[in-house]
């Protein structure tokens, strides 16, 4: 029996030893050391991951039947995520879970590769190898006392609660976690809202107010606001066009961001982004014609918001992850000319763009492809930094034409224009793309606010309010306020501090 046990346990330790050093390490390597010191350190955490792991294997290995299942699912998992943390430097979040389940087939499809195929193969071989000798030629005649060990060991090792953290956001426990929160993230999301409109009117008589959601937008970028490439040159030369250069963005992805700029939900209690109405409820209480005109495809965390509005329409709902061809927010235009033909004085419009999403070719039309050489592959592996900043600043370019476009729809009405990038975007800084990272570039997005020659006579005082603000650090949480602000809404609800149309001197 003790024997049986000793050969077991070695068994175990092999395969953990397998996961570990195959798939698990990669969580580490990307962790900057200055001396043997930090080696160890970080040597130490990755035995501790090895600690779980290997009360998991234990569990696992104890019954044969388990294993032939639970072995080949756990290294496929474990292989497909230490992929991308070698290739691409990306950890499994809920947010990236969210984009591989519901949102976004386009990005996940795109990161499939040789590579990444020829790896899964070669780790289930070893795999099949690991249980054909389990199966054969490991006797257990009393699993049980094995599988309560592993389990209870493990279990009571992540109620440790510094170990939790560290444990729970490596592989391959990770995939385990983050689908937790994933799924807790849903039940919020489909709660009942809390409606605001009690007490909301409305000052103005004629208005149409636009709200354009960017896509992965960073300001750095913009050539209105300095960068050394003109990226915005229509843009550049709107008089009553006032950037805020400075905007942090909470949430770094699309589905998460969205219900935070809609919403009040702000840094100290996001959960408003979950359980509130958006401010479009606002307006449809004062009398405004509500709509969503949608380059992007739903995503439960704000569909709901969609659905505030009186009309909803889209726009290239047949583009899917193998269909390569334009997807660009020109044609959004048509639509953006029927709500405008829509005969109520007061408008809200909000256009969900998909500006400058990867891939960042399907953006833009050949008459923006300015910049060269742009990317040749859908494997970001495979393209140089050169080629991704040109496509994506060439993206940035046919917003600037798409924008202009907007803009020209209202310039002889009295109309008001807030654009605001959902998130930033990583370009190859420190190794990291796209964004869903923890980066300085993707917490950063573009926002401006543009004005109407009608607007701008009845409200004399607002845009050297707007240019007074233009330097000021914004966070997000200042769209839902002065959205409202821009329609002329009064509400119990509204804090003119986080206003950009208000002078914050001495607030
Ligand atoms: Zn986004």
């Amino acid at each position: 029996m003790k024997k049986e046990l000793i050969r077991f346990l070695l068994f175990t330790c092999i395969v953990t030893l397998f996961l570990g050093v195959c798939f698990t390490s990669a969580d580490f390597f990307a962790i900057p050391v200055a001396g043997v010191k930090d080696f160890l350190v970080v040597a130490a955490q990755w035995a501790m991951v090895m600690v779980a792991l290997f009360l998991l294997c234990v569990g696992l290995a104890s019954f044969r039947g388990l294993f032939a299942i639970g072995l080949p699912l756990l290294t496929l998992a474990s292989a497909t995520l230490a992929w991308f943390r070698w290739t691409l430097n990306a950890t499994l979040t809920p947010m990236i879970l969210d984009a591989a389940l519901e949102n976004d087939w386009r990005t996940s499809g795109d990161l499939i590769s040789v590579g990444l195929v020829g790896g899964l193969f070669l780790s289930l071989w070893v795999a099949g190898g690991l249980v054909y000798y389990r199966w054969r030629k490991i006797t257990l005649r009393r699993p049980l006392l094995p599988f309560v060990c592993g389990v209870v060991g493990l279990v009571g090792l992540m109620q440790v609660f510094a170990l939790r953290r560290p444990i729970s956001e490596r592989i391959p426990f990770t995939l385990y976690f983050s689908t937790v929160r994933y799924w807790q993230e849903k039940q919020i999301a489909q709660e009942e809202r809390i409606d605001l409109t009690a007490g909301a009117h409305c000052e103005e008589e004629e208005l149409t107010v636009v709200v354009v959601l960017g896509e992965s937008v960073r300001p750095d970028h913009l050539g209105l606001n300095g960068y050394s490439r003109n990226t915005t040159p229509r843009l550049a030369k709107e008089e009553a066009l006032v950037s805020f250069p400075a905007i942090y963005t909470e949430q770094t992805y699309t589905n998460r961001s969205i219900p935070h700029l809609l919403t009040r939900a702000d840094s100290s209690d996001y959960e408003r982004a979950y359980t509130e109405q958006s401010f479009i409820s606002l307006f449809r209480a004062c009398d405004y014609y509500t709509v969503w005109l949608a380059n992007q495809e739903a995503a439960n965390t704000y569909v709901y918001f969609m659905n505030e509005c009186d009309s909803l329409f889209h726009v290239n709902i047949d583009k899917s992850s193998y269909v390569f061809d334009r997807w660009v927010d020109g044609d959004l235009l048509p639509l953006l000319d029927e709500a405008l033909r829509v005969e109520r004085p007061r408008k809200l419009i909000v256009l969900h763009t998909i500006g400058s999403h990867w891939w960042y070719n399907s953006h833009f039309t050949d008459d923006y492809a300015q910049f060269q050489p742009i990317v040749k592959s859908k494997v970001i592996s495979s393209c140089t930094q050169e080629e991704m900043i040109n496509s994506y600043d060439n993206t940035i370019l046919y917003t600037d034409y798409f924008l202009s476009e907007v803009i020209n729809r209202l310039r002889d009405r009295k109309a008001v224009l807030l654009y605001q990038s959902d998130h930033g975007e990583a370009l190859g800084e420190e190794g990291v793309w796209l964004h869903a990272a923890e980066t300085p570039y993707t917490h950063q997005a573009a926002g401006f606010v543009w004005l109407s020659p009608a607007y701008e006579q009845a409200h004399p005082s607002r845009l050297a309010i707007l240019r007074g603000n233009a330097s000021r650090p914004y966070r997000t949480d200042y769209l839902f306020h002065s959205v409202l602000d821009a329609g002329g809404i009064q509400s119990p609800y509204f804090d003119a501090s986080l206003s950009v149309w208000r002078s914050n001197e001495g607030i």
